[in-house]
């Protein structure tokens, strides 16, 4: 069994929840992003209904268990994002939606910090969890910008920091979050997510495609577990970075 901890699967063809699903694929965790211009509150809103209402059905004929993260991304902060932060707690008590994401800083610029912290503080006092991304550019001094704000505003063990890499792996591997691996050409190719696993272990760890309308290959977890398989990983570690972890992080007994 494999679970993509994090995609966006409203720029995405049904196809591929068939192909997924066909290669094991039992669950998925879409997340809020950035596939408009947020301008105003209410393009955000229009988003999160697309998630709530379509997504789920175009995903789950495929018997894909379809879960969802909302949130206000770092590129798509609209003028009246205030409005967003008040409604969100009533959209995060809606079925399956298991996370407030995804969330984070891209270039960290202060209304980014500003947006992230509300959202932090939000996740802390409802405990909810979060799906936090990191940026491709200036990778490692955006996370330090990150980590900084987690520690200061959220228990961490309610954090999915996501888009590991090696640049910044040494930085959040002894903290209390679930690290997550893209494993995306443009991110961290299935060879990469290997030598990780050799280099960390394979306790903390969940895996995620990303996958968008950026480049994506919707196989990309499938390829990591076959990579792992016939390279004689024991079973038991393999479930731990393709599900097992995921469910401990979201305190679920099945799916
Ligand atoms: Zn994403």
């Amino acid at each position: 069994m494999i679970i993509d901890a994090h995609m966006h699967s409203d720029s995405r063809p049904v196809e591929d929840f068939r192909d997924i699903s066909i290669a094991g694929v039992k669950a998925v965790v879409s997340c809020a992003y950035d596939p408009l211009e947020m301008n105003r509150s209410n393009v955000c809103f229009e988003h999160f209904n697309r998630l709530l209402n379509v997504e789920k059905k175009r995903v789950q004929q495929h018997n894909i268990k379809y879960f969802m993260a909302l949130g206000i991304h770092p590129r798509a902060i609209p003028t009246d994002y205030e409005k967003v932060l008040e409604k969100l707690p009533e959209y995060l008590s809606k079925e399956n939606v298991i996370a407030i994401g995804e969330i984070g800083l891209d270039t960290a610029n202060s209304l980014e910090q500003e947006v992230f912290i509300k959202q932090l503080k939000l996740a802390d006092e409802y405990n909810h969890r979060v799906i936090v991304h990191t940026p491709r550019t200036d990778k490692a001094k955006v996370t330090e910008k990150i980590i900084e704000l987690i520690d200061e505003n959220i228990n961490p063990k309610l954090v999915q920091l996501d888009h590991v890499d090696f640049s910044i792996v040494d930085k959040v591997i002894d903290k209390d979050y679930t690290p997550a691996i893209t494993v995306q050409p443009l991110k961290m190719s299935v060879e990469d997510t290997v030598k990780a696993f050799d280099e960390y272990g394979f306790d903390k760890f969940v895996v995620d495609s990303d996958m968008s309308y950026a480049p994506s290959n919707p196989m990309s977890l499938a390829n990591l577990k076959h990579e792992l398989e016939i390279n004689d990983y024991d079973k038991k570690s393999i479930d731990k970075v393709m599900y097992k972890n995921f469910m401990s992080f979201h305190n679920m007994k099945s799916i």
